[in-house]
């Protein structure tokens, strides 16, 4: 059964084949199968492109600065704490974001038929 936006979206970003929701849709990090393993849907139509980054950026920041920032107000404590505490906190994040974010997009592309997954050339 084909799932909704969200679904398809939800599937993308537990980094499975929108379509399935079994097949992986990344060989590596962020690169995308060419195809599902599983039933075989051509995932090479996906254009993620900067979205990604930028939507990683978007959360993590506003995630993150309000958190530094009642630190700031609560402890004031030294910039090397804010740099040892937040630094981890940003990177880790971000990594973890990166691919959920990115198989998400992917996700929604599908679902509205962009970019060749709707059987037309991009
Ligand atoms: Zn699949």
């Amino acid at each position: 059964m084909r799932p909704g936006l969200y679904g398809a979206m939800l599937r993308g970003f537990f980094r499975r084949c929108p379509r399935c929701g079994t097949g992986a849709m990344f060989t590596r990090f962020v690169t995308v199968n060419s195809a599902c393993p599983s039933c075989g849907l051509e995932l090479h139509h996906q254009r993620a492109d900067d979205a990604p980054p930028y939507f990683t950026i978007l959360i993590v920041g506003h995630i993150v600065v309000p958190l530094l920032l009642m630190l700031e107000q609560r402890a004031a404590p030294p910039t090397w704490v804010h740099m040892v505490v937040w630094l981890p906190v940003i990177l880790l994040l971000s990594l973890w974001l990166l691919p959920r974010i990115k198989g998400a997009l992917i996700g929604l592309q599908w679902h509205a038929g962009m970019h060749g997954f709707g059987g037309h050339p991009d």
